[in-house]
């Protein structure tokens, strides 16, 4: 115990300096003394830092052992092969529910599974990303208690929204059992938190969702990636959607495209240190790699089967197994983001 006695500036000082910061706020939620504050997409001191370690234990990119985390949620440590991490089915999925389809980014897995756990008692809240539709590319982290709020979440904004803050509002709100959505960063952060534990979030924590993820914006850098090569307005554009190439939709009903490879010198500086493209450690993963309309759904825990299939028994989902194609695709793109991050973090002196 006594190697994470350890204060901010020790730990996670480094970490914030050379840019391995993924800004998932963890460190801020988790702090019992309240000695940090979120601000430009990273944590500050603003506090006497008493050095109790918790810090560094809840960050993602703090020393880590993710074999102990396996075993805590899925009860055995990945497999040789396994190459996007523990699972038990890979399906493709996509909503039967009219009013997610006209909203969801792919098949509408995500919403369709927080509305059937909320109208079925099994959650009171879920830590989503909020929309606002005066500036639709932004992206908050947002405590969802209702249908409608849920329903508003739906979609996918491609600038980072650190969610583990919305936790602190689940306990403001007294919710008893939520689920969290998020992107593979903060799902290995909430699983530290759970491991920790930092008992007033994982005793509250019903299921987690993750999200694939080859790379996300700052809201700044997105907006600077639209002026700069499609010489947009970032006010103009209503949606964003990554396959393949990056399509955005504007308020005019035009579509204007520009390549993966050009536009990733304005992602986040962290994302060329990400080792996990399927959030390898959520109950459930999902994406939309190669396909239209549907979700990639990768099912791992006992826990996310269990409520994937009550959902898809009860008519909310229309359900395939994955073809060979689609898993082939999910090995080569989380190998190469391994890959990737593996060589930078090397670069950077970390083994
Ligand atoms: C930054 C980012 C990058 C992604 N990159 C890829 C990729 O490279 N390849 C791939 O296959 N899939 C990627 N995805 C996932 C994909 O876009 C869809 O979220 C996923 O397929 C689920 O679709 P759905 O229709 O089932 O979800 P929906 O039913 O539309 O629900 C989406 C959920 O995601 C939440 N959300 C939206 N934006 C964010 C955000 N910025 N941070 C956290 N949560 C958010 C919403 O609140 C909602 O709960 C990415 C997602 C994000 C957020």
């Amino acid at each position: 115990m006594s190697r994470f006695r350890v204060g901010f500036e020790d730990s996670l000082g480094r970490i914030l300096r050379e840019d391995l910061c993924v800004g998932c706020g963890s460190c801020v939620a988790s702090c019992p003394l309240g000695c940090l504050e979120y601000a430009d997409g990273k944590p500050v001191l603003i506090g006497d830092c008493s050095s109790c370690g918790v810090c560094s234990r809840v960050c993602p990119r703090y020393e880590c052992s993710v074999g102990e985390i396996e075993r805590l949620i899925f009860g055995r440590e990945r497999m040789r092969g396994e190459e996007f991490g523990v699972y038990r089915r890979v399906c493709i999925a996509r909503t039967r529910l009219r009013e997610v389809r006209v909203r969801c980014q792919d098949g509408g897995v995500v919403t369709t599974l927080l509305l059937y756990a909320l109208e079925n008692g099994l959650i009171d809240g879920a830590v989503v990303s909020g929309f606002d539709e005066d500036e639709p590319l932004r992206a908050f982290p947002m405590l969802a208690k209702s249908k409608g709020e849920i329903l508003s979440s739906a979609g996918t904004r491609y600038a980072y929204s650190p969610n583990l803050l919305a936790l602190r509002d689940a306990i403001s709100h007294d919710c008893r059992r939520i689920a969290f959505v998020g992107v593979p960063c903060q799902i290995e952060a909430l699983r530290r938190i759970q491991i920790l534990p930092v008992k007033r979030y994982a005793e509250r924590l019903s299921f987690v969702i993750g999200l694939f993820c080859s790379g996300c914006f700052s809201y700044d850098g997105l907006a600077e990636m639209l002026r700069d090569l499609l010489r947009l307005d970032p006010n103009d554009a209503l949606r964003v959607r990554i396959k393949g190439d990056i399509a955005v939709f504007t308020v005019h009903g035009d579509e204007s495209r520009v390549s993966l490879r050009d536009a990733k010198k304005y992602f986040r500086r962290c994302n060329l240190t990400c080792t996990d493209f399927s959030a390898e450690l959520a109950d459930i993963s999902v994406g939309g790699i190669g396909l239209e309309g549907w979700t990639v759904t990768v099912l791992r825990s006992s826990v996310g089967e269990e409520i994937f299939d009550d959902a898809a028994s009860r008519g909310l989902l229309e359900v395939r197994n994955a073809d060979e194609e689609t898993i082939r695709l999910l090995v080569r793109v989380s190998r190469r983001k391994r890959r990737i991050g593996l060589s930078n973090l090397r670069r950077l002196g970390y083994s």
